[in-house]
């Protein structure tokens, strides 16, 4: 079962062409993430930062080039990387101007002391660490200024807010990780921080029983806690795949917010679960990778 890879680009409405892209775009990702996890030595971390920042690039997701706008029409980021056999981790909030978000994550996990660092700050720790700084605008496409448009005259155009990204992974020697990425909601109030740097919200992983990462309405995963509810039923034994449905139609029940969730657990079992229409997922294990905009809907190929 070992190793194994699953990542999802996001949950929420989309039309046929940009669903069409997404399916595509995890492909690449999947492809990419699964290269450095099936090498020798291949290691969780590394795959899922790899698939992460291949997403980031393409701008039919919502992080790093193509994330959503907020109500100012500037891009602010967050990211959340972690890694399960230290229970390490590292994020940014509210950061701009960068390419690549989650491998700034990464920094923060590897060279400070802290776990999130938000705003100003992500940027001076960024650029402290060889992260250039990119020109103010660079992020911004004009697929996500029309969409800004649309929400701020509440016009149904394109759809808003879709295409976090996020990757979980169980390497051969079983040690796992997650990374996830956004630009957060179209249409933000500047500084809204939403539920992908939090610990327990956006992800969470530990080598004693998988790795976990949440999309969807951020507010109603923080309150739910989805993450966290995912790993403990995990923890309790529930299958895996049983674990992220219960807890999304439990988030959506209960906050009346839509949301989806991948996990792995320790031994290689695998979830896609989503209460929205759509979420973009990819799966790679045993030889094969799997991929669709919905669960239940998939094209299958050998890698
Ligand atoms: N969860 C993200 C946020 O609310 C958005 C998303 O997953 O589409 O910031």
């Amino acid at each position: 079962m070992l190793p194994a890879l699953v990542i999802h680009g996001g949950a929420g409405d989309v039309d046929e062409k940009r669903a069409l892209a997404k399916l595509k775009g995890v492909q690449i990702a999947a492809r990419e993430g699964w290269k450095l996890l099936n090498q020798s030595g291949g290691s969780a971390l590394d795959a899922v930062e790899a698939a992460v920042r291949v997403m980031e690039d393409d701008e039919n997701f919502n992080a790093g080039t193509g994330s959503v706008l907020n109500l100012d029409g500037d891009v602010e980021m967050d990211a959340l990387i972690m890694e399960g056999h230290k229970l390490n981790a590292g994020a940014v909030a509210a950061m701009r101007d960068v390419k690549n978000a989650v491998s700034v994550a990464r920094l923060v996990m590897e060279k400070s002391e802290h776990i999130l660092i938000v705003g100003q700050g992500a940027n001076r720790f960024a650029e402290a660490h060889g992260v250039p700084r990119l020109e103010p605008g660079a992020l911004i496409t004009d697929y996500e200024i029309n969409c800004l448009e649309d929400v701020k005259n509440k016009r149904k155009g394109n759809a808003p807010g879709v295409g976090t990204v996020g990757a979980v992974a169980v390497d051969k020697e079983g040690r796992v990780a997650v990374a996830l990425s956004t630009g957060g909601t179209c249409g933000k109030t500047p500084g809204r921080v939403g539920d992908t740097p939090l610990l327990g919200c956006g992800g969470y992983c530990d080598e004693a029983v998988g790795a976990v990462a949440s999309t969807g309405h951020g507010e109603s995963i923080t309150k739910a806690c989805l993450a966290s509810t995912i790993f403990n039923l995990m923890k309790q034994g529930v299958p895996v795949q049983d674990a992220a449905e219960q807890s999304c139609e439990f988030l959506t029940a209960r906050t009346g917010g839509t949301a989806g969730a991948i996990a792995v657990s320790k031994d290689g079992h695998l979830a896609v679960a989503h209460t929205t229409d759509k979420m973009s997922w990819a799966t790679v294990s045993n030889g094969e990778l799997r991929a669709g905009v919905k669960w239940g809907e998939e094209v299958v190929e050998k890698i």
